[in-house]
């Protein structure tokens, strides 16, 4: 791992980095060495003060532009994005241990995608209107003024630019707070945006723990909140941006669900699995961590999945033959053994991995559990690791049922060539991002987000920009006003 990745400062507020060592340190653990590679500073109630003020004061003159003018800073953006790509790749394995393999792949490169997306698109976000005899309404699509954004550890770069790109594209300025974890890529986010040209103030990123995303959320100033984190957050953020009647989306955790037919092309299968659980060292609030296998195919699929994850290469993540990465810190690590440990105490089979890797850095396994039942812990709670469960079905209505049976309603696929019945599970499947024969893609241009606890409004494509934007509606009147008296 590189160790030198100390950002100028802990704060960019006002188009420019901003330091208070008056903060809570945060250090920055590199999950190879366990050593501390950087140090940012809690925001203290004076730097919350300054990202709002700015960001509010901004808001109304990025508002006022053209559509196209503000698009074409979010695509000059795009642009700066895959020029310094690998760059910021090395900074997001740095800050989030995934394999330098997967983020020169799947991080910056995504952010890109949302910038450029929403770039082109915020130059055609229009109202309507609407002819009533005479008279007629029209309605303007406005910003909805100072959004919150906060971010989990995961995809540190991909969630700050999937919130930033949609907000600013519709006008909106935003202060975010990407986790504590993983404090170092959205600053680069912000960097970028000013070197494209937004103007001071439209984005700014702020570094803290709950209580600053709590101090952020429940502000007069702000207008709407975007959460991407565990449901247990969620909660807590939905409730208090209750209070102001704010506008919220949230990206909330998953236990979803694949199901894998007898007459699955079998490599697709597999291939889905591994994506759907060992991407990110499992570490992706989507994946399919219940996979729910016919049993003409069960043995067939446990061989090759077993099979197939002998091509597992840890290591260092910067080494780019390295495929698969540490745990983000040693608490997730610990988290995850702790339900490894439940899987076997519950008597589900063991089917590969299950350990820590070596003795330095947050390693574990990519692990595989069969002969998992709907009730066991490990097929009831999001482990957030490399953890897969293999569970038996025979019967189409009641896998789907099962499938169904949980609080969660983040994602779900099918595997299988009967193409109706593939239509016919993911019409019934209770989840927000399905998938027919893969696993796990999220495109710019398609929906994303979840049903049930796993959230609510949706990420990415046209969707989004329903949840950063507002329709007032204007009567004209063009006859004599008639009133009672
Ligand atoms: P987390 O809920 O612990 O924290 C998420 C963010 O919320 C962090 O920035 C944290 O500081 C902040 N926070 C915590 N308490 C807060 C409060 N009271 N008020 C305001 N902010 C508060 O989640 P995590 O451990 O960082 O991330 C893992 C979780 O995120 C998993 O459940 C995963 O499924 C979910 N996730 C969801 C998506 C999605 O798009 N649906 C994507 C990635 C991760």
């Amino acid at each position: 791992m590189t160790y030198d990745i100390q950002p100028t400062a802990s704060h960019f507020i006002d188009g420019q980095y901003v330091e208070d060592k008056n903060g809570t340190p945060i250090p920055v653990i590199c999950p190879v060495s366990e050593e501390q590679v950087a140090i940012v500073y809690e925001a203290t109630p004076a730097i919350v003060e300054q990202a709002l003020t700015a960001a509010k004061r901004a808001q109304g003159a990025w508002e006022a532009m053209t559509g196209t003018e503000r698009g074409r800073v979010l695509r000059r953006a795009a642009e700066i994005m895959r020029e310094r790509n690998y760059d910021l790749s090395v900074l997001e394995t740095n800050d989030t241990g995934k394999p330098l393999q997967e983020t020169l792949v799947a991080d910056a490169t995504s952010a890109a995608d949302a910038l450029e997306y929403f770039g082109g698109l915020a130059g055609s976000l229009t109202g309507e209107h609407i002819q009533l005899g005479d008279d007629f309404v029209y309605t303007r699509r406005e910003a909805l003024g100072v959004c919150v954004g906060i971010g989990a550890w995961n995809y540190p770069t991909q969630i700050a630019a999937w919130k930033a790109a949609p907000a600013l594209a519709c006008g909106n300025a935003m202060v975010f707070k990407p986790s504590e974890q993983t404090p170092l890529c959205a600053l680069k986010v912000a960097e970028i945006l000013h070197e494209a040209g937004a103007p001071a103030g439209i984005y700014n990123v702020i570094q803290g723990m709950g209580d600053v995303g709590a101090a952020l959320v429940t502000d007069p100033r702000v207008d709407k909140v975007s959460l991407t984190g565990s449901v247990p957050t969620g909660r807590k953020v939905y409730a208090a941006a209750a209070e102001g009647i704010r506008h919220v989306t949230m990206e909330l955790g998953g236990k979803s669900p694949i199901v894998i037919f007898d007459d699955a092309d079998l490599e697709d299968a597999v291939g889905g699995a591994i994506l759907g659980n060992f991407y990110s060292s499992g570490q992706v609030c989507s994946n399919g961590t219940r996979v729910f296998v016919q049993s003409g195919i069960k043995e067939a699929f446990l061989k090759r999945l077993s099979e197939r994850l002998k091509d597992v290469k840890m290591g260092d993540p910067l080494d780019e033959s390295v495929n698969f990465g540490p745990m983000v810190s040693g608490r997730q690590m610990e988290i995850v053994q702790g339900f490894i440990a439940k899987g076997i105490e519950q008597g589900a089979r063991l089917v590969t991995g299950g350990q820590r890797e070596g003795d330095k850095g947050y390693f574990l396994q990519p692990t595989v559990f069969a002969d998992v039942t709907d009730d066991m812990v490990i097929a009831t709670d999001e482990i957030f690791g490399p953890v897969l469960s293999v569970l038996d079905f025979d019967d189409e209505d009641d896998v789907l049922k099962r499938a169904n049976a949980t609080d969660f309603g983040l994602a779900a696929g099918v595997f299988t060539n009967d193409l109706k019945r593939a239509h016919r599970m993911v019409a019934g499947f209770e989840a927000g991002t399905t998938y027919i024969n893969t696993y796990n893609l999220a495109p710019v241009e398609a929906p994303f987000g979840g049903s049930k606890l796993s959230g609510v409004g949706r990420e990415n494509s046209k969707a989004a920009i329903e949840h950063y934007s507002q329709l007032k509606s204007v009567y004209v009147g063009m006859a004599p006003v008639e009133a009672p008296f």
